[in-house]
């Protein structure tokens, strides 16, 4: 199965996938992880991404497509796979309908009030990526998985979180209504807690845990 995860920064569409890709045994394709990477090995891509990311804004679509389009035709990916985090804009979707057949789109709902506090309260793990809230840490500064240091996210710094959230309603939000239209959409309540959401997830897509 072919599915896109669709929804706001910070509504819980990477802890999701990791998730579901556990379940349904098929790789998450997680397009922030990817650039993330580039930047941290230095490559041309990161180089290029970096600016853009640490103001809150999408790297340009040129960029990514051929990424994505890459990774798709992989071995690993030949049997499904979760797009998280891409596409982002409508040109992006338009790219994908031509390399690829998405079989599922899950939109993940959830009040802008509850992201801006969730992504400004995210700590994330230098090492394995695991994600935190501060609310949970109780002073903890060292991931429970790996014991490597907790960092906030650059982009998740309070000025940054809120120039993402309206790059996710003026430039993302679009694609709702572009695959409403295709019938693919499934509208999901992202704030009913995490094995709800997932439990969720799943019945949208007609399978079991
Ligand atoms: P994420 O981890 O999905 O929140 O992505 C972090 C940042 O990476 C975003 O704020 C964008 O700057 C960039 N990014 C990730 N995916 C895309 C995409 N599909 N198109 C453009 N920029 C992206």
């Amino acid at each position: 199965m072919n599915i896109i995860f669709l929804g706001p920064p910070g509504a819980g569409k990477g802890t999701q996938a990791q998730k579901i890709c556990a379940a349904l045994n098929i790789p998450q394709i997680s397009t922030g992880d990817i650039l993330r990477r580039a930047m941290k090995e230095g490559t041309e891509t990161g180089k290029k991404a970096k600016s853009f990311i640490d103001a809150g804004q999408l790297v340009p679509d040129e960029v990514i497509i051929d990424i994505v389009k890459e990774r798709l035709q992989m071995e690993d990916c030949q049997g499904g796979y979760i797009l998280d985090g891409f596409p982002r804009t409508v040109p992006q979707a338009e790219a994908l309908d031509t390399f690829a057949t998405i079989d599922s789109v899950i939109e993940l709902d959830v009040a802008d009030q509850v992201l801006v506090d969730r992504l400004s309260g995210r700590r994330v793990c230098v090492k394995c990526g695991a994600t935190y809230h501060l609310s949970m840490l109780n002073g903890e500064t060292h991931c429970s998985n790996c014991g490597e240091e907790l960092i906030q996210r650059n982009d998740d710094k309070a000025e940054t979180v809120l120039a993402r959230l309206k790059v996710y309603h003026d430039q993302t939000a679009p694609l709702i209504g572009y695959y409403e239209k295709k019938g693919l959409l499934k509208k999901i309540d992202g704030a009913q807690g995490l094995e709800n959401t997932t439990a969720a997830i799943l019945a949208a897509l007609g399978a079991k845990a």
